[in-house]
Parts: structure tokens; sequence; C-alpha cells
């Protein structure tokens, strides 16, 4: 079997310990006869697994018992629609820290809901940077503040979590169980699972229990988190595969050495792409301050645009895949996530010296 070194921004790269393990027990499950797609989510089988999984999860994070930990449906992106609609508690306006691509939709998702101000933007800039707390203009009286955690297009990323005095809401799609966060200084934290810790198809949401219960009267019982926590998570069938293999992944983070262990490696290998970028004396340039750079994603250009295409291709050619920055950006992306190994970001990082002295 040839596994590919896989960059992809996500869906991404999954363990292949987790691929093996869902494989063996593919066609019959714990001795059913069935497999996990076709067992009832309100089995004993099915709840064990979800159980787990939330378990896993909270020792991951370090959740304390006052937050809820849901798995649901829709990904990060019905979450920039589903937290106002349910945090708003009455409020009319919520503050966002617009540090990137993603920021900005959540920001335009919000602005059906609310008031949406913009506490700081980067974006004259570039989105190079997340703006000095100095010069954030933060409303006491905003719902709540919202921020990117991981901006996954332009590679920017928060050193520590914002300062707030209203409920913290953070988006950590690309980077939730990448490095530790602190789980209680936030309200609600969110992310899809296909980055870092499963397949497409489940959204994680760990929210503080005080904020529960106010959503606007228009919000649909399925989107409703107060439900959702009532539930269990299963107010509707939930997206039982992709949860199962989330579990899996989780499970694989725990053996690997939880949170701490996770995160040197990640910063290991990122270190190694921004070193060979460095090193190539602008043949290729990241534009992120380097106190703000990503661990999570190394969006990088070369200097000869006109040589991307090659890049790409002769990548593919040696098994490295899923390169091609986002449409929005262009350039090159590699993607870090944790199912990606020091291997892998050596790889490149030979590829990238190599291919600079055969072109530079
Ligand atoms: C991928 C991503 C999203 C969108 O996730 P979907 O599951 O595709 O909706 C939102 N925010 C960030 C930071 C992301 O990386």
């Amino acid at each position: 079997m040839a596994r590919s070194y896989n960059f992809s921004a996500g869906p991404a790269a999954l363990p292949l310990e987790v691929l093996q393990e869902a494989h063996e027990e593919f066609f019959d499950f714990a001795g059913t006869g069935m497999s996990i797609m076709e067992i009832s989510h309100r089995s004993g089988v099915f709840i064990d697994i979800a159980r787990q999984a939330e378990l896993d999860l909270r020792a991951l994070l370090q959740v304390p018992d006052r937050y809820k930990v849901l798995f649901l449906q829709g990904g990060a992106s019905l979450q920039f629609s589903q937290v106002p609609m349910n945090l708003l508690r009455g409020k009319a306006s919520a503050d966002y820290l617009h540090t990137g691509l993603w920021s900005g939709k959540a920001i335009e998702a919000a602005r059906r809901y609310c008031t949406v101000r913009i506490a700081a933007s980067s974006e004259s800039t570039g989105f190079d940077r997340i703006p000095a707390p100095a010069e954030w203009r933060l409303d006491p009286g905003a719902a709540y503040l919202h921020y990117t955690e991981n901006e996954t297009v332009h590679g920017v990323q928060f050193a520590t979590a914002p300062e707030a005095q209203v409920p913290l809401v953070c988006d950590a799609c690309s980077s939730l169980l990448s490095k530790p966060i602190d789980v209680s200084r936030h309200g609600l934290i969110y992310a899809a699972a296909q980055k870092n810790m499963g397949p497409a198809g489940v959204t994680v949401v760990v929210v503080d229990e005080a904020l529960l219960d106010g959503a606007m009267s228009v919000t649909p019982d399925v989107l409703n988190y107060a439900h959702a926590a009532r539930a269990d998570s299963m107010f509707n069938t939930p997206a039982t595969f992709s949860w199962y293999l989330t579990g899996l992944t989780l499970r694989w983070i725990r053996r690997n050495g939880g949170i701490n262990r996770i995160h040197q490696a990640n910063q290991a290998k990122a270190w190694l792409l921004y070193r060979a970028i460095d090193a190539s004396g602008g043949f290729y340039a990241n534009a992120v301050r380097p106190e703000f750079r990503s661990i999570n994603n190394v969006p990088f250009f070369l200097a000869d645009s006109t040589l991307e295409p090659l890049f790409l291709r002769q990548a593919e050619s040696a098994g490295l895949m899923g390169l091609k920055g986002h449409t929005h950006t262009g350039g090159i992306r590699a993607s870090l996530y944790n199912a990606v190994d020091l291997p892998a970001a050596a790889a490149l990082a030979d590829f990238m010296t190599h291919f600079q002295r055969a072109h530079g």
C-alpha cells in the first residue's frame, strides 16, 4: 500500500491506524453482524461510542464540568449562524475580530441576526497579523466576542486567547486539539472534525451551560444548543459514522500522548517548513509576521509565480498531495494537521530545497 503525504486543508489526512481500525470492524462491529453505519443511534452500542468520544474530548481539552460537549452537523459554517441565534440572548450586537477569510465569513453570516461590530481588523495589511490588543475597540455591552483562533487560508494564528469581559466565542475549526486551549476562558468553542480530529460530518461545540436557553425564538429546534444538550446531541439522527471515526481519532490522540505531545510535534513540523521558506533567500515567501505564523497551515508563494504549476506537478509526482493554495489567495499551502507526521513535513521541506536548487 502506498500512502501519499497529504497536506490537504480539509477534509485532511487521518491517522493510518484509525483507518485500519475502522476497516477491521467495517462489516461486523463488535460481533453485532452489522456495520456501525447500520446500527441505531439509540442502541447501546452506539451510545457507548458517543459517551467514549465525549469522555476522550473532555480529557484531552480538560473541559470543566459546567460545559456541554455537543457533536453536531452542518460544519463550522453553520456555527457562523447558530452562534448568534443562540448566544445573542436579547442583545443587539456582537464584537468580532477580523483576521482573515474565515472570520470575514463569520461576520457576514452574523449580520443577518445582529449588529456586528468589528472590534479590530488586519485587512488593511493583508491579514498578516493579529491586531495588537491595545487597538481593539471592545464593547462591554456586546453579547460576545468572536475570534478565529487559526485563519486556515491566511495562515495567521493567535498566540494566546483574547482577554474579554463578555463571553468569548472561538472558531477553532482548524486548530482544536492541535495545541492547548484554556476552555474555561471561553463561552463557546466550535470546530468541524475534518481538520484535526476526524472526517467531515461532525462539528464539535463546547459551550458553557450558563449560555444555553437564550436562543432567538425563530431558531429551529434542530439548531438550538439547549435542545441538543438535553438530547445528548441526538435531537435527530446524528452523523453516526463520522462521530464514530472522530471517536477513534480522539482515542488515537490520547494514545499518542495527548495535546501537549501533539502540539510539540505540530510545532516541529511547522518549524521545518518555515525554516525552508526563510532560508530560501526570497525564492519562497510567507507574508505573515513570524509571531503570528500558524502551526496548522503554512501558506507560501514562489517569488516567480509562473513556477507554481510546475512546483505542484512535481510535488504530486513525489507523492506530496494537496498543496494548492486556496482559490482566494493562490500560491501554495501546506496544512500540517495532527495526522500529518514529521516525515511528511521533512519530505516537503526537502522537496522545496531541491526544487529551489533546480529552478532558483
Ligand atoms: C474549514 C473552516 C471553516 C469551515 O468549515 P466547514 O466545516 O467547511 O463549514 C470555518 N472556519 C475555519 C477557521 C475553518 O478552517
